[in-house]
């Protein structure tokens, strides 16, 4: 699965993430930014869980152990391994709803091959607003309740393990999502033991 870096391939190879990844972007040109998120909802409908997604829902069965999985991740990898997410950090490409009434709604039907602009689906519930992907874009906070729940337990855990982030989001300064970094330090507050793998090159 690509990152979201590398999700800029073929057709989206001359666009810049954060040009299609803002509030800004979305009221500037919905028909491109739908296109785009629906072609990374048929990407990751195309993939199955990894062995570390498996391995996580298999680490949760052990006798004694109680896993919270917190993600950045918007794929639904875990879920579709067997784990229950705690808390999708940056929402989740599963989890549509409307721009302007906020009600949630069905993700809309992938195209199996990427097209560059795709009309939104309207809402059905207002039927004035335009059904949007429910990712957390750049310059938006993180969603409260997911943040909550993630220093919760970050707060009183015994072991972190971190994988695949630094904590941050963006080096940017204007992006910088601080709530993430205080996230991953509230735990330093506890002591508690943390690992980091890193994949080999
Ligand atoms: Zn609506």
């Amino acid at each position: 699965m690509p990152t979201f870096r590398d999700a800029q391939t073929g057709l989206w190879s001359h666009f810049d993430p954060e040009d299609l990844a803002t509030p800004r972007a979305w009221a500037r040109d919905k028909a491109l930014c739908n296109a785009w998120y629906l072609w990374r909802v048929h990407l990751v409908r195309s993939v199955e869980p990894n062995a570390g997604h498996r391995a996580l829902a298999e680490w949760a069965t052990l006798p004694g152990r109680q896993i919270h999985i917190v993600t950045q991740n918007i794929d639904d990898l875990h879920e579709r391994a067997g784990s229950t997410v705690l808390a999708h950090l940056h929402g989740s490409l599963f989890a549509w709803r409307c721009d302007r009434c906020h009600a949630p709604a069905p993700t809309p039907n992938a195209p199996p091959t990427p097209v560059e602009r795709l009309d939104p689906d309207r809402c059905r519930h207002c039927a004035d607003g335009d059904i949007q992907p429910g990712v957390v874009w750049f310059e938006e906070p993180l969603p409260a309740t997911e943040f909550d729940l993630a220093i919760d337990v970050c707060r009183d855990t015994d072991l972190v393990v971190v994988v695949g982030t630094s904590g941050w989001c963006n080096r940017r300064p204007a992006f910088r999502t601080w709530p993430v970094r205080t996230a991953y330090l509230s735990w330093k507050w506890t002591r508690a033991r943390r690992c980091s793998p890193r994949p080999r090159p």
